[in-house]
């Protein structure tokens, strides 16, 4: 079989990418999410999902709808959205519709979604498929959408002392994301081209290096929030007592 995608899941891709490129650095972006509602128990299927990129905390959740029919959003759209919203505890939603939305839908909107109107034929000139595939061997054609670019740097010591300079800083730049179908993390070292795929799941991992041998290496695990809700979490691991959290995904 081969890679077959609808139209409707390219426009939600074209959505993710969209927010991911507009919202501040120290929020990521996880398309296609299942979060655990906190009223109704259930799994719950989120187009785009942004939270805190760097802490184990889920209070300023935002989630995306992109509407995936051919009529006006109307005030039922709103109110089942703003179930969904308070279902996974989200502060903000955006309701994307391809062809507008109700008076009636913009006043149940008020101040806790945004309804924006992006249209279906942008589409055309956006393709998911060229991103890089899943290294997840039990994965069926997902695909890695980036949303975070970390730079770390290393500071290192001309060989010979007496050199014009001294300490220089080094910057390697990395991308990090996630599987839009299995959600796992992968990272690409711009410096040597390497992409690692990391799996939060995993106890007998010990951790993943690029080629570039540099001293830190990655690792993901699942954390708790305050109320008990579970992230995968992508580690930066740059000594014992230096580990940064650069990309997270909520389920
Ligand atoms: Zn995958
Ligand atoms: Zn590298």
């Amino acid at each position: 079989m081969k890679e077959v995608r609808r139209d409707w899941e390219i426009y939600e891709r074209m959505i993710a990418r969209l927010m991911a490129d507009q919202i501040e650095t120290d929020l990521c972006v996880t398309p296609n999410a299942r979060v655990a509602g906190r009223i109704s128990g259930r799994s719950r299927q989120i187009d785009v999902l942004i939270d805190a990129r760097h802490d184990t905390d889920n209070s300023r959740r935002i989630i995306v709808d992109a509407k995936k029919r051919k009529r006006k959003v109307d005030v039922t759209d709103v109110e089942a959205f703003r179930g969904l919203m308070e279902d996974v505890g989200a502060t903000h939603g955006y309701l994307i519709c391809p062809v507008g939305h109700t008076r009636a839908a913009e006043k149940r909107a008020q101040m806790a979604v945004s309804i924006c109107l992006v249209a279906f034929d942008h589409i055309q000139d956006f393709d998911p498929s060229t991103w890089p595939r899943c290294m997840n061997s039990r994965c069926e054609y997902g695909r890695v959408f980036w949303d975070g670019y970390p730079e770390m740097t290393l500071t290192v010591a001309p060989f010979d002392p007496t050199a014009v300079g001294g300490l220089r800083t080094l910057g390697f730049v990395h991308r990090v994301g996630k599987c839009d179908r299995c959600g796992r993390f992968h990272v690409h070292c711009t410096t040597c081209d390497d992409t690692l795929s990391i799996p939060e799941d995993d106890d007998a991992d010990i951790g993943h290096r690029c080629r570039c041998k540099l001293p830190w290496f990655w690792l993901a695990s699942i954390e708790k929030d305050e109320e008990g809700s579970k992230s995968a979490e992508l580690h930066a691991v740059m000594g014992i007592d230096n580990i940064m959290t650069i990309d997270r995904r909520a389920f």
